[in-house]
This record gives C-alpha cells, sequence and structure tokens, in this order.
C-alpha cells in the first residue's frame, strides 16, 4: 500500500524537479512496474562504492563534467543513472608497490616505492575534478555530507584507496590518506603487501594479516575508515574479521557460489559478513558474475596474454601509444559476448538470499573492467537493477537498502566506532 506522507509544498517540487523524466521501459518490461522502479530508484539515495573513473581522469586526462562517447560514466550520464553517491577508487596498482622500507632495514638497496605518490596523484586528480564542478559535485567524507548532497541536488564524490601497498608499511601515512578525506580501503589489490595478503598471489605471505596488519584494521577503525576486504585471501578475510570492531565491507565482489572465481565470496564469507553488520557490494565484471563468459574467454587470453608482453617490452604502459597498440589488440581479439543482466540480478538475489537484504549493495567497478553485462552498459542503466529487484518481489525498503541504505549504515556505524574510540591514542 501506498503511504502518503505530507510534505511541504517548496520539498515536493524539488524532489519532483530533481526526478529525471521517465523514459520508455525498455523491451520486454511490465510498464507499469517500470514506473515505479523508477520513480523508487531516483527517490532512493543511489550508491555505488567502486569505479575507475579515477585512473582515466589521471591517465588519459578524462573531463568527467560532458557527456561521454566512451567508459561507463560521466557527470550527465551519472545524473541519468540516479547515482547520488560514488566512492572513487584510488586505485594504486601493483606494478607501484616496492620495500624500499623493509629492504633497508635489511641493509638491502631496495625496490623504489612509488605507491603513496601513486595514490596522492589520483586524490589531485579527483580534487581537481571536484573544484571543475563544483556546482555539480562535492567531496564529501561522511553520512551526513552525503545526505546533504543528495538533498542539495549535488553528485557526492567520495575516496576508497584500493590496494592497502598505498601507506608503504606506514600507519603515519594512513592517518595523512584518512586527513585527505580516503574513507575506505581495500586492503590489497592482486599483490601481497608489507601486511596482508591477496587472493591472486601465490603461494601466502602472512597467512591472512601479520601484526602490522592487525594494527592496520584497529588504526582503522580508530580513525573511522572502512575496511574493504574485497581482493584479499580467504586468510585475510577471516583474519579481519577477527579482529575488526567496526563492520567492514567487501567494495566490489561478486558471489562464489554462481562463479568461481577467487575475487568472490563464498556463502560463509557472505554469512560472516552479515554477522559483522557489514556489506557485500556486487561487482558487474562478466569475469566476475558468469563462469561460461571466462570458458569462452580462454582461447583469446592465451593470445592476448602473447602479445601483450610484447606491447609491454615496446611502449612505456599508459603512453598513448601503448594505448593504441592494446586497442588494436583488442580489435584483433574480440572479447566474448557478454553475458545478459540477469546473470548479474542471480548475484544480488543469492547474496540477499544468503547474507540478508541488509548486507547487500552496489559496487559496479564501472570504469575499471573490461566487460559489463549486456543490459547494464553504463551508469544510465542503474534503474534496471531497481527494476530487476522489484520483480523478483524484493519489498520496496529493501530495495532501498541495496540501493545505498545498507552502505550508509555500515558508513555510519563506522563513524560511531571511531567517536568511540577517540580517547584512544594513534598507534
Ligand atoms: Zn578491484
Amino acid at each position: 500500500m501506498l503511504k502518503v506522507v505530507a510534505l511541504p509544498v517548496w520539498f515536493t517540487a524539488l524532489a519532483l524537479a530533481a526526478q529525471p523524466p521517465l523514459p520508455p521501459a525498455p523491451a520486454g518490461y511490465d510498464a507499469e512496474l517500470w514506473r515505479r522502479a523508477w520513480q523508487l530508484h531516483h527517490s532512493a539515495l543511489v550508491v555505488d562504492t567502486h569505479s575507475d573513473t579515477t585512473t582515466r581522469i589521471l591517465d588519459e586526462g578524462f573531463d568527467i563534467g560532458p557527456r561521454a562517447t566512451s567508459g561507463h560514466m560521466d557527470l550527465v550520464r551519472i545524473g541519468e543513472g540516479g547515482l547520488d553517491a560514488q566512492f572513487y577508487s584510488i586505485y594504486v596498482a601493483a606494478k607501484y608497490y616496492g620495500e624500499e622500507t623493509f629492504e633497508r632495514r635489511r641493509g638491502e638497496r631496495g625496490t623504489p616505492n612509488g605507491s603513496a605518490r601513486r595514490a596522492l596523484a589520483m586524490i589531485d586528480g579527483l580534487l581537481r575534478s571536484v573544484a571543475r564542478y563544483p556546482e555539480k559535485m562535492v567531496l564529501c567524507t561522511t553520512v551526513a555530507d552525503v545526505e546533504r548532497a543528495q538533498r542539495e541536488g549535488r553528485h557526492a564524490a567520495l575516496m576508497g584507496i584500493e590496494g592497502g601497498h598505498a601507506i608503504e608499511g606506514e600507519l603515519a601515512l594512513l592517518r595523512m590518506f584518512h586527513v585527505l578525506g580516503v574513507r575506505y580501503m581495500t586492503l590489497t589489490h592482486t599483490n601481497h603487501n608489507e601486511f596482508a595478503d591477496s587472493c591472486a598471489e601465490t603461494p601466502p605471505r602472512w597467512n591472512g594479516l601479520n601484526e602490522l596488519g592487525e594494527r592496520v584494521v584497529l588504526e582503522m577503525n580508530r580513525l573511522g575508515m572502512i575496511v574493504d576486504v574485497s581482493h584479499v585471501s580467504d586468510a585475510t578475510f577471516a583474519a579481519v574479521l577477527r579482529v575488526t570492531r567496526a563492520p567492514v565491507i567487501c567494495s566490489h565482489s561478486s558471489c562464489r557460489a554462481l562463479c568461481g572465481h577467487a575475487r568472490n565470496v563464498t556463502d560463509d564469507m557472505l554469512r560472516a559478513l552479515g554477522k559483522n553488520g557489514g556489506v557485500c557490494q556486487i561487482n558487474f565484471n562478466c569475469g566476475f558474475v558468469d563462469d561460461d563468459y571466462n570458458k569462452r574467454g580462454e582461447p583469446r587470453r592465451a593470445q592476448v596474454a602473447l602479445h601483450r608482453k610484447a606491447i609491454d617490452e615496446k611502449f612505456t604502459e599508459g603512453s598513448k601509444e601503448w594505448r593504441e597498440a592494446i586497442e588494436a589488440l583488442d580489435r584483433r581479439f574480440p572479447l566474448p559476448e557478454p553475458p545478459p543482466l540477469a546473470r548479474l540480478i542471480a548475484h544480488f538475489l543469492h547474496a540477499i538470499r544468503v547474507a540478508g537484504v541488509d548486507h547487500v549493495g552496489i559496487g559496479s567497478d564501472f570504469d575499471g573492467v573490461p566487460c559489463v553485462p549486456r543490459g547494464i552498459d553504463d551508469v544510465t542503466q542503474l534503474p534496471r537493477i531497481t527494476y530487476e529487484l522489484l520483480r523478483a518481489g524484493i519489498d520496496e525498503a529493501g530495495v532501498r537498502k541495496v540501493l545505498g541504505g545498507n552502505l550508509l549504515r555500515v558508513m555510519r556505524r563506522v563513524e560511531e566506532v571511531a567517536a568511540s574510540l577517540a580517547k584512544e591514542p594513534p598507534r
């Protein structure tokens, strides 16, 4: 039943003005349910916890303002897709990782470490974009900031570090990134680092977290920075849940029961996240949602790996020549056909079944993945997720939670835990 709540006239006018006009229902969609989904989506506070748009901003000089013909998002399409808040990834690739400090302590020469510098450049890239469009977007660091931005009709930009090597093994750097506004950190990327193991490297180095890793988690709790366990090994995941005093998130991971990739979480991990009060933010990457897609891509992968090595040797990664060579390679060996949107929706529904509707959200990985399912081609199509969740029988309150309510609850709880620990000295 529809609840009628009396609202001031100006508020209603504002809300209606902020809602883009209803586009025609996509082929095969029920027109009435689509109308309901559209209204629900654009009145909900929608949060995505992972996009790699910052990499485009930094490496390609990407302008986030006007509508772009490539990539998954820009401010125009973000408005159309009703995306209120985005955690922009401060992504530090494994190649920046070095262990200067560790090796120097052992009296060795050490590998130059470019991790913190890269993270700072990423932050600068995002802050420059925010400064360029102050009436359209705003940097947010608290739940209150995000809610205010939504009321003002401005897109909320938040920052999460991806790759714990960004802090170069120093709690001082972790604290400085918090000062700069970073509000989550993915403890690893594809590499083991000074304090935690990744799911992408064998053999394990620490079998989870070492003593420094435990201090990193506790210091993040004290600061009010969300601990992100996407990308970490299963042992690291378990260690974090033992140590943390606040809820944690998987900022961009899907379900291993439906797609066997190590980046995804098992049902036991989903239940553990539920118990912790955390949330699993479902990743859209074709390779994380569909085993069949990965199987179809196997012959291509072998070919591409061979040519890729030659390109990497010939050109500097990220340079214009390098990008052109990679694009030519993609044209020569095209990616397999993407799976349909239904494959992605299955992950949302599975996670809701196993962890509960309070522990699932959106972590698209837009602008960071080579393929997304057909029907969710860019940020403008986010309302289709709302439609599909309603169609699957999730009630409106539940859909609002998945769209962003759950993540904001975690963030609020992390803020409360930090406030309760305010008297503890820094580690
Ligand atoms: Zn990632």
